[in-house]
């Protein structure tokens, strides 16, 4: 036994941390559906303001728009669902070793992503151009879509809640309802070839957020006989983060949701209800705001979006690379990094060297392009920006707190060498 594993065994297992949620979980989960609705209504029907009922007529009148479940939406979203399970399971792609959890194991997992992205995109190119499916069906459809992708979200962390208590992995569940459903019982659970974690923060949700968006262009070149630059270039910008999250898809098996995160509503609801359904706010606003840009505008936009790209994907892939090869250089020099007692290397240099979520930093910087695109009238189409920049610092924290706690003074002597948390030299 290594000196190194000897001090890895003396040092305490971590677990997930639910760092500030305070036991607010059963408040969360009947909160942020109605969000959804609220921002949706707000967007969709009332021109991007944040509107206030003020009489029970006015609520009525307002949560009125809010659709029950139909058997068409059910269709369309169990037909969809189903397609990417199918593919998922079924779908060429290479088989990797993910990275090593906190109890040493690595999962294999099954890289098919590239290629189910793009038959997919295929395959409802085909649908709409033979006329089998309307473009704008989905944007018809959304609300209750919507409702639909409720029910099943909320059943379906049901059936995460019981999986982990059925089949216990070793993970350590805590015996409170609301926590456990929120948080989740289990940090990979699995049925076959299908790990449900990295199914559903890969598949469904995000091309789903493509789709809507192109139906929601395709709605507006119905409405007015063209496609709006803004309406182009978000459509453009989040094309481009999904092709390129699917390019570099084996990088999403380092990221601290597959790692450490249990499966529960949290990340089941977000990735299934919350990322599609909101993320599509810019376009659904640019909708009912077709106006056009400068050639300054389109420029300006354009390398905001590409180096808050540089950033994110050149911090998220040099850690990728780093862990996997620690003698390969960064950016052209020797990699500095710690050496912690747990065994783990914690990169100091290049990208990782100006502040500890350099990643965050280009993922917010896109994140703000996209809202511009919107003009500067209303707040509904910035929701984006300032519930990601909430996620991003809350989740930077919660990084920290399982961090130190799983390093101890190793993470002490890393934070004193990289002082900042997100933005170099402000924060
Ligand atoms: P990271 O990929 O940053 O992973 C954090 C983990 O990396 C830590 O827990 C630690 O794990 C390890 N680590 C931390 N510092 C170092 C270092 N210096 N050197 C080596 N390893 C280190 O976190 P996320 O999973 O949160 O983010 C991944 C990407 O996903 C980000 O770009 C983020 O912006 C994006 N994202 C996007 C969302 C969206 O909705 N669009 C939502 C959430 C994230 P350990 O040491 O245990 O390996």
């Amino acid at each position: 036994m290594s000196a190194d594993t000897k001090n890895q065994d003396s040092l305490p297992q971590v677990t997930t941390v639910a760092y500030g949620f305070n036991g607010s979980y059963g408040l969360l989960m009947a909160f942020l559906p109605v969000l959804v609705y609220y921002l949706w209504i707000c967007n969709d029907y009332y021109g991007g303001s944040l509107v206030v009922p003020t009489s029970w007529a006015e609520l009525r009148e307002f949560f009125g728009h809010v659709a029950a479940p139909t058997w068409k939406a059910a269709a369309i979203y169990g037909g969809w669902f189903g397609f990417q399970l199918l593919l998922q399971v079924f779908a060429p792609g290479k088989w990797v070793k993910g990275a090593e959890l906190d109890d040493g194991k690595r999962l294999d997992y099954k890289m098919n992503g590239w290629f189910s992205w793009w038959a997919t995109l295929a395959v409802a190119a085909g649908l709409v151009l033979t006329g089998a499916l309307p473009a704008t069906i989905l944007y018809g459809e959304f609300a209750p879509l919507l409702t639909v992708v409720n029910i099943f979200s909320f059943a379906f962390s049901g059936y995460l809640y019981l999986h982990g208590k059925l089949w216990p992995q070793g993970e350590k569940i805590r015996g409170q309802f609301f926590y456990d459903y929120f948080m989740g019982t289990s940090l990979n659970p699995r049925i076959g070839p299908v790990d449900w974690k990295l199914f559903c923060e890969a598949r469904p949700g995000l091309i789903l957020w493509v789709l809507i968006n192109f139906s929601i262009a395709a709605k507006q070149y119905s409405m007015i006989g063209t496609v709006t630059t803004p309406m182009i270039l978000v459509c453009a910008f989040q094309f481009w983060y999904i092709l390129d999250y699917y390019y570099h898809e084996e990088a999403i098996l380092s990221t601290w949701d597959i790692r450490h995160e249990r499966f529960g509503f949290m990340l089941a609801w977000g990735d299934l209800a919350w990322l599609p359904f909101t993320y599509v706010f810019q376009a659904m606003y640019l909708l009912h705001h077709p106006f056009e840009l400068s050639l300054w505008g389109v420029m300006g936009l354009v390398t905001l979006n590409m180096i808050g790209y540089t950033i994110f994907r050149g911090a998220n892939i040099q850690k990728h690379r780093f862990r996997k090869d620690p003698e390969r250089p960064i950016m052209g020099r020797p990699a500095e990094y710690i050496k912690t007692a747990r065994g783990p290397l914690l990169l100091t240099s290049g990208w990782w060297g100006m502040a500890r979520h350099i990643n965050y930093c280009g993922d917010l910087i896109m994140a703000l392009t996209w809202c511009m695109c919107t003009g500067f009238n209303h707040i509904v189409p910035y929701f984006y920006i300032i519930y990601f920049s909430i996620l991003l610092i809350h989740r930077e924290r919660r990084d920290n707190a399982f961090c130190a706690a799983k390093y101890g003074k190793d993470w002490e002597a890393y934070q004193a060498k990289v002082p900042y948390r997100i933005f170099p030299y402000i924060y």
